[in-house]
């Protein structure tokens, strides 16, 4: 299981280190969940010094597709390891609505993000109107195809996929236990299909969307889901440690 919380763009510097105070005493050492916390860039260095020794890994919320140069506002793979990232978010459905980003950019920096021993999040789902058309399989395949074209697994840990319904996020309204699960196997059938049988279930499918204490135990125990990518929930200290306790809780179940 893995449980990570996507800050977004929220929480400065005194903020986030005091978020980050009470998550390291509040969650302490876990039996078979890996927590990560992905704040924002301004705040890497100084979540990286609390975080340190904890176990909770840290993430980044996107990058660059290069190591340097002319990019004025971008930040690189090697900058995000110098600050000790474990993971790194890629294509998130708010970058890829509002910062135009594509499967083809995103395949870019998955295989970046690789070469620099960084865990890319690959984020993943589809629209409201895609899910009302019945088309979410069709859609969800073809962005794990192309966002994920090039990249090699030798062992699973070094991707991460996520499942993050459009319509789910940030809205309150979580997918069904149900269609989470319909989906994860979906996907995992995909992975299956283009890395092979071991590394296919070695890559962990995470849930995104609107996931809070109430809900997260029903949807972590559904088979192929590996946790959840934490938006809101992620910003309060004893939400986000309650849906931690819920994964160990579905993971010794
Ligand atoms: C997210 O943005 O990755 C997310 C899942 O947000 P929320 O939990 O707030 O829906």
């Amino acid at each position: 299981m893995l449980v990570a919380g996507n800050w977004k763009m929220n929480l400065d510097l005194a903020a986030a280190r005091q978020l980050t105070s009470g998550l390291v005493s509040t969650i302490g050492k876990t039996e078979t969940t890996l927590v990560a916390i992905c704040p924002p860039f301004v705040d890497l260095d100084a979540t990286y010094n609390i975080l340190h020794g904890s176990g909770i890994r840290l993430g980044a919320q996107n990058m660059h597709e290069l190591d340097s140069g002319a990019y004025t506002g971008e930040i690189s793979a090697p900058m995000l390891k110098a600050v000790g990232c474990h993971y790194v978010i890629l294509g998130h459905s708010e970058r890829r609505e509002y910062f135009g980003e594509t499967n083809e950019s995103i395949s870019r920096k998955a295989l970046q993000a690789q070469r620099h021993r960084l865990v890319p999040i690959v984020c993943v789902g589809e629209s409201l109107a895609q899910r009302d058309g019945d088309r979410q399989n069709a859609v969800v395949e073809e962005q794990i195809r192309q966002s994920l074209s090039g990249i090699s697994i030798a062992k699973g840990s070094e991707l991460v996929l996520a499942y993050e319904p459009v319509w789910a996020i940030g809205t309150g309204r979580t997918a069904s236990p149900d269609q989470v699960e319909a989906m994860h196997t979906h996907i995992r059938s995909l992975l299956v299909e283009l890395f092979g049988q071991k590394n296919g279930y070695a890559v962990d499918i995470l849930y995104g969307g609107s996931v809070k204490p109430s809900n997260a135990l029903e949807l972590f125990a559904r088979s192929n889901v590996d946790g959840g990518l934490i938006g809101g929930a992620s910003l309060s200290v004893d939400d986000f440690a309650s849906i931690v306790r819920s994964a160990e809780s579905a993971a010794s179940s």
